[in-house]
């Protein structure tokens, strides 16, 4: 008989390892790795590139409607991102476009074209999702959540390590006031605000090396139920 392939999703703020989480999580089970984020990212590459204005909530979500935002696996088995065919991995990780992604994420419109997107990925299973509300929105009946933390320092330190290895030059001080601004907006949006969902199970990840983060994350897929709920 096969195993039951479902949703796992991971959710937390920017720099705390969800994606690397994610990432090896799904690797490890043969399930799609659904980086959600990549999508708010590709629609924001897109609004910059066409010059669409932030205040044209309209044209925004029909921009995002009319995106095919896909993930395939490129040569050395690394994911890449492709938007309308073509490959903008690298080009949506700077840090203009996340500062633009986290405004087109308080539209509306853009989250329900792009949660449309993501449950049509997820509607067979096998996926494990990452981003602010996997768990809570897009979806809910996941029956394995996790909701990633790390201390403020910590995650800047990450994402400031990150953007260097890509070639970013950026200042530390400059990274730490980005996350702050984009935890607020994330936080505080009225739509889909980023928040554990019910029953998820909380990692806090800010001493934690990955193989140690994807042990634990195995052993709950393992158990096949959470244990440190939150509700
Ligand atoms: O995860 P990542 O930093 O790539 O996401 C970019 C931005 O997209 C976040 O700052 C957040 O504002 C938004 N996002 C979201 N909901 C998701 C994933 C990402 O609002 N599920």
């Amino acid at each position: 008989m096969r195993r039951r392939r479902f949703v796992i999703t991971i959710d937390g703020p920017s720099g705390t390892g969800k994606s690397t989480a994610a990432r090896n999580l799904a690797k490890r089970l043969g399930y799609l790795y659904l980086d959600t984020g990549a999508m708010y990212r590709a629609v924001a590459l897109k609004a910059v590139r066409r010059k669409v204005r932030l205040t044209d909530r309209r044209s925004l979500a029909q921009l995002a409607d009319r995106s095919a935002i896909t993930f395939r696996l490129g040569s050395g088995g690394r994911a890449q991102v492709l938007l309308d065919g073509k490959d903008v991995t690298r080009a949506i990780r700077s840090p203009e476009i996340s500062d633009v992604a986290s405004q087109v994420a308080t539209i509306p419109g853009v989250r329900r074209a792009l949660v449309r997107q993501q449950r049509a990925i997820g509607r067979a299973g096998g996926v494990v999702a990452e981003g602010r509300d996997t768990g809570t929105v897009v979806f809910p009946d996941a029956p394995l959540k996790f909701f990633m933390s790390a201390g403020l320092a910590q995650r800047a330190k990450r994402r400031f390590e990150e953007l260097k290895a890509s070639g970013h030059r950026v200042a530390f001080a400059q990274v730490l006031k980005e996350i702050r601004e984009r935890d607020r907006r994330d936080q505080q949006r009225s739509i889909s605000p980023l928040r554990p969902a019910r029953g998820a199970v909380r990692i806090d990840n800010t001493r934690l090396q990955p193989d140690q983060v994807l042990a634990k994350l195995i052993d709950y897929v393992a158990r096949g139920k959470s244990c440190v709920c939150i509700d």
